[in-house]
């Protein structure tokens, strides 16, 4: 295997954990291509095994330890990874369930993303080095998995970093338009080549179950709900009846037939755009008991930081005016930029000067299926909290 020397000033930031290496960080490399590669320090010290992706930015990523490696041999490298990773998710999994199954450099294969739906799994990938290596990860996943369908939903635009193409690409099997998970006793449709992700939001399975538990005898307003996840999940869990908001008519009305093959009653959906559809409901003084608050990632970069927090602080004000007595605020934020720290400081904000008192009742995160390396803190991209209103 080639050897790829870091700096120094790298080499020590590798042995406290850093996975991810620049161009400057790395002295030398005798790889041409993206692929496996054995990582050194300038005495020629063991740093671990890592991705190196030549052409990209991120050029090197730290897989593990190079003890490992030799122990496996590298061809069974891949196979290895994913086997542990899918075997850690054993309980999680089902015929009809959806289930984060690799994720990334919390299961020590960086910029791989794969998520089995029914008997099908849907692959991310955001490293060249990986891309390069489709052929022993295809056969590696299906072996683990028993998946008779295999699908790349590398739509994704941090791809172009890597110099790789945007696209979506059958890797193995037939196409499959849907697949339908069950949620706590919910059916839902997932779409692998058209929905959001890789077809559903798994990572707020811990937050649906909490709403789920709460709903029961409450009004409910679920914004940003795409196909209606937490809308249902209160439904379901008893709440009276859900308005549940969108922009995208088209989820709102997968949102519909959700509820209808459940048999759920009392969902209404409105397609627009959430902030004016606050503001009305401001307007016509309606009032809501859980209200879901569920935004895309306002800041997709460092420096979208403070307009996201300006949007988040805004949302969520506005929301709070709508919680009745003993309502609660189930709110959430995906970005990578806006830590835990700083989200819950903007609902401070939001809530301040309010004629009631905020209780912090949960913070949640992804469930345990996206693991959260302590050492990588954007692996802990979502960050919710539950909130009460009490009238002392
Ligand atoms: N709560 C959902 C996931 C939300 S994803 C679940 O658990 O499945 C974010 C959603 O916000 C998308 O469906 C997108 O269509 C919608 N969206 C984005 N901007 C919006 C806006 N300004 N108003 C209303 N919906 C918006």
């Amino acid at each position: 295997m080639s050897e790829a020397r870091l700096t120094a000033k790298a080499s020590t930031l590798a042995r406290k954990g850093q996975p991810w290496f620049f161009g400057d960080d790395v002295a030398s490399c005798a790889a041409e291509r993206p692929g496996l590669v054995r990582v050194r320090d300038a005495e020629q010290r063991d740093l671990g095994v890592g991705l190196w992706s030549p052409e990209a930015r991120i050029k090197l990523r730290l897989a593990g330890s190079w003890d490992e490696v030799v122990a496996i041999e590298a061809d069974a490298f891949f196979a290895t990874r994913i086997a542990t990773a899918v075997g850690q998710r054993a309980g999680l999994r089902g015929p009809r369930r959806g289930v984060r199954l690799v994720h990334a450099e919390a299961d020590r294969l960086p910029g791989l993303v794969a998520d089995e739906y029914g008997d099908g799994v849907v692959v991310q990938i955001t490293a060249a080095a990986l891309e390069s290596m489709l052929s022993h990860l295809v056969p590696a996943l299906m072996e683990a998995t028993g998946a008779s369908w295999v699908l790349a939903r590398n739509d994704l635009a941090v791809r172009r970093f890597e110099g790789l193409p945007e696209e979506v690409r059958l890797l193995h099997g037939r196409r499959v338009e849907e697949v339908t998970i069950e949620e706590q006793g919910v059916a839902f449709p997932v779409r692998p080549w058209t929905g959001h992700k890789t077809g559903f939001y798994l990572d707020q399975r811990p937050a649906r179950t909490a709403v789920r538990a709460l709903a029961n005898g409450r009004r409910v307003l679920d914004l940003f709900c795409y196909q209606g996840g937490f809308a249902l999940a209160a439904l379901s869990g008893g709440a009276t009846s859900a308005l549940a908001i969108d922009a995208s008519e088209d989820a709102l009305g997968l949102a519909r037939r959700t509820a209808e093959t459940n048999g759920l009653g009392g969902l209404e959906t409105r397609c627009g755009n959430a902030f004016e559809v606050l503001r009305e409901l401001q307007q016509s003084e309606a009032r809501f008991d859980l209200i879901v608050v569920d935004p895309p990632a306002f800041a997709k970069s460092k420096r979208e930081k403070e307009g996201a927090v300006r949007g988040y602080r805004d949302l969520n004000r506005r929301a709070l005016r709508l919680l009745a007595p003993g309502g609660v605020l189930v709110t959430a934020t995906c970005s990578h930029h806006v830590d835990r720290a700083t989200f819950e400081d903007v609902l401070r904000q939001a809530a301040a000067g309010l004629p009631f008192r905020m209780m912090l009742r949960h913070r949640l995160m992804a469930g345990d299926d996206h693991p959260v390396w302590l050492a990588l803190p954007e692996s802990e991209y979502l960050k919710v909290c539950v909130l009460e209103r009490v009238d002392d």
